[in-house]
């Protein structure tokens, strides 16, 4: 049997308005709203970040910034100041790998590390833990959260549930009940549609995580093909996805940051075509062989994502790879309605 895993998960606390309260301690105590500009309220786009004194007036990141001018308009309105916070964030998680080793980073203020080696058991974790937390909030004056758990999801609910400021280790042997009473949207993969699905098979509203375990695996399966087997597992507190740092896969690809934020699909495509045809070109030039494909996706508030399809290793030409590709690629589009910024092909090469 595989040995048990360590995960850690650090989010940095409301960080573009945490950082924007750091430059201008007046905005202290003040709700802050960065974002969009909300033109009183006739601005498009959406609330990036908002501190938590903006939360008590019901403003939530995502929410379109019209309707947190509704909300609130004396809060303080901000503009994204993108290249300051990525400065920040490189030395933030500078102090993390120091720490930790290499970790995925999932976002300009969110990261993964497998630290089982490093730590060795819950206790010494959760010391690494703290003493990022410390070094983080003495360099640069912000606070973060820190997860611990079995699995990256594990310890991405602990970090939630410790939110701000705060620390949370759940131990392997405590995940199953840890989540028992929260609600079934906590899994992620499972959103409202999803719920609905299940509450209609169950004839129970308000679903929590223990009764949807009520379903049975073949269930789900029939219910969400692929997908339910995951749910399956997720629901027990289960997840297997591995934290995939830079160093551990050897890849070769290519990105493009569009000039402006986007959710044109013909010119996304386009691009990307033209990306999995530029990278295909160096794998056919050197004769690598290949094993899987991986599409980034990075949105406009910079959340960054991959997904990624393997398949037997052999030599593939960008027919393949694009085939192999593209259905990722759409996902993101329809899975979320944030302009795009930088779309990335790469392909895994066989060691
Ligand atoms: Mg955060």
């Amino acid at each position: 049997m595989k040995k048990k895993r360590i995960i850690l998960h650090i989010d940095m606390d409301y960080f573009f308005a945490q950082v924007e309260e750091r430059e201008n301690p007046h905005f202290r105590g003040k709700p802050v709203v960065v974002g969009a500009d909300p033109k009183e309220g006739k601005g498009r786009g959406v609330v990036s970040t908002c501190n938590y004194e903006a939360r008590k007036y019901g403003i939530r990141s995502g929410m379109p910034i019209s309707r947190a001018y509704k909300l609130f308009p004396e809060a303080v309105f901000l503009p994204v100041n993108m290249h300051f916070y990525e400065k920040v964030s490189v030395s933030i998680f500078d102090i993390v790998r120091k720490n930790v080793g290499e970790v995925e980073l999932v976002s300009l203020d969110e990261a993964y590390a497998d630290i089982t080696k490093k730590a060795g058991s819950y206790k010494k974790a959760e010391e690494i833990g703290e003493r990022i937390r410390k070094m983080v909030f003495r360099k640069e004056k912000l606070t973060c959260t820190v997860g611990i758990g079995e699995n990256k999801m594990m310890a991405k609910i602990a970090c939630e549930e410790a939110k701000p400021n705060g620390i949370k280790t759940v131990k392997s042997t405590e995940s199953l009940k840890f989540i028992e009473k929260m609600k079934v949207e906590k899994i992620p993969g499972i959103g409202p549609k999803t719920r609905e699905v299940m509450e209609k098979h169950l004839g129970k509203k308000n679903l929590k995580i223990k009764d949807a375990r009520k379903i049975k695996k073949e269930k789900l399966v029939d219910l969400f093909g692929k997908r339910g087997g995951d749910f399956y597992n997720k629901l027990r507190g289960v997840d297997k996805s591995s934290v995939e740092t830079e160093r551990d896969v050897k890849t070769v690809g290519k990105e493009h940051t569009f000039q402006e934020d986007t959710r044109d699909p013909q010119k996304i495509t386009k691009t990307f075509k033209g990306l999995v045809f530029s990278v295909s070109k160096k794998v056919e030039r050197e004769s690598l062989s290949t094993k899987g494909v991986v599409v980034v996706c990075r949105f406009e508030d910079f959340e960054t994502h991959t997904r990624q399809t393997s398949f037997p290793k052999g030599d593939y030409d960008s027919d393949f790879f694009y085939k192999k590709s593209v259905p990722l690629l759409l996902r993101f589009l329809t899975e979320s309605n944030k302009k795009i910024r930088l779309v990335g092909f790469r392909v895994i090469t066989g060691s």
